[in-house]
């Protein structure tokens, strides 16, 4: 009944009322698109609302193929299975492949009467031989087609039927592409993911074969070493270290990436990490020129959580801290506990971060525009994966920076994860 009288009301009502129906039609589709996830849950939307808003029986979407020679339907209604399945338009052929080719809306009152086409009349499936044809089209890229026949008033298709038709493909279009980009961006980025991960993998083991030997070296183990070769040998085994970090940054975000990052909780005593991130990145610090300094207390503070992850953390925060410090600078890890909390903060005296790139440091990939400026070398992946390793611990993560003076990363804790 309503569809009956949308097509009464489309007929009676003048221009600007229709104008108004039009854009409201248009803007609620949108907001309904914008919802779906994936693209075929959004064709099913675009199908119904298509259905009931122009009050017909038979819709059809139809793409065109990546080899751009076919239309093919991607999704109907009112058409049995078999005719979906094997549907396929040549472009250039039939009505589909008409509008396909030219990217031009088609209605047709009367096809047997129309000598552009070699249709015959309608063969009992139809009320009437009318139909509407309309393409969808991003800018003027042509990429598919809606089809739609038998008005369930069983009149005609009419000027205003078009004109909505239109309205409604022209909005498709834009939620269409975008969600087309969107599912190309995620076929890219998990194949991207997945051959960071395999290489990464690939190097730790030679990775860790050259730091055992290093070390070995610098026991002592194959006849003494001078104080200069030790030197030398302490700070390649610092970068390799470094090198180790970065192998796990990329680790790590592809499993985030696949919601694969898992902890693997114990109660441990949260200083111990703290001291060691100190010994591990002292000469790194004192090579930049930056004091690097521990503040902790002098007892035990266990938390429930993964240490190998948080000691992930904290050595990110830290590591930028030094990096991006300014010679003569100083770094300051502090661990704070309060009742149930820990908060352990990271300061230095560096470059800070600008206002307004504040809020995007912590997305996968992003590098203040001063980062680069000053050549300084990163990944912009270790913030990101330490705002999940927090996130999975129920804590937080939190930021103050100056420009020129200064960043202050805060990671807090709860203690224990059982509420
Ligand atoms: P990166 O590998 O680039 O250091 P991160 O995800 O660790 O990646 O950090 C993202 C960006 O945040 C950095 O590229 C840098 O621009 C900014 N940043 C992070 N820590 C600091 C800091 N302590 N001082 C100034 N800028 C920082």
């Amino acid at each position: 009944m309503n569809r009956i009288f949308a097509d009464i009301r489309g007929r009676v009502l003048g221009g600007p009322i229709r104008r108004y129906y039009k854009l409201k039609a248009a803007y609620s589709i949108l907001g309904e698109l914008s919802e779906c996830q994936g693209l075929e849950s959004a064709l099913k939307v675009l199908v119904s609302n298509v259905a009931a808003r122009m009050g017909v029986e038979i819709v059809s979407i139809m793409f065109i193929d990546n080899d751009m020679r076919r239309l093919v339907i991607k999704i109907a209604r009112g058409l049995n299975d078999e005719i979906v399945k094997n549907a396929a338009t040549q472009i250039g052929q039939g009505v589909s492949g008409w509008v396909g080719k030219t990217g031009q809306p088609l209605l047709i009152k009367d096809i047997t009467k129309d000598t552009r086409f070699t249709q015959r009349s309608s063969n009992g499936k139809y009320y009437n031989n009318s139909l509407l044809s309309v393409p969808i089209k991003i800018q003027d890229r042509i990429i598919g087609v809606i089809n739609i026949n038998n008005k369930v008033s069983k009149d005609i298709f009419r000027e205003y039927d078009l004109d909505l038709l239109k309205t409604i493909a022209d909005t498709a279009a834009i939620v269409i592409e975008n969600i087309k980009l969107q599912e190309d961006l995620k076929r890219i980025n998990d194949t991207s993911y997945e051959l960071m991960s395999n290489v990464s993998h690939e190097m730790k083991t030679p990775l860790a074969i050259i730091k055992e030997a290093v070390s070995l070296m610098l026991e002592g183990h194959n006849g003494g070493i001078n104080e200069k070769q030790k030197k030398y040998l302490e700070l390649s085994k610092q970068h390799i270290e470094r090198l180790n970090r970065l192998i796990n940054e990329y680790m790590e975000s592809a499993k985030a990436m696949q919601g694969k990052l898992l902890l693997r909780r114990s109660l441990f005593d949260i200083t111990g990490t703290i001291r060691n991130v100190v010994d591990s990145l002292n000469m790194l610090a004192n090579e930049k020129g930056v004091e690097l300094k521990g503040i902790i207390p002098d007892k035990k503070v266990e938390i429930w959580g993964d240490p190998d992850k948080l000691n992930e953390v904290i050595s990110n925060l830290v590591d930028n801290a030094i990096k991006y410090n300014k010679q003569q600078g100083s770094v300051e890890l502090k661990l704070d506990e309060k009742d149930s909390m820990i908060a352990i903060s990271v300061s230095d005296t560096g470059m800070g971060i600008p206002h307004e790139e504040i809020n995007k440091i912590f997305d996968r990939f992003y590098r203040a525009e001063s980062s680069f400026r000053e050549g300084i070398h990163g990944t912009g992946l270790g913030l990101s994966i330490a705002k999940d390793i927090v996130s999975l611990h129920k804590g937080k993560i939190l930021v103050e920076s100056e420009p020129d003076k200064g960043t202050k990363f805060t990671v807090v804790l709860p203690k224990s994860l059982r509420k």
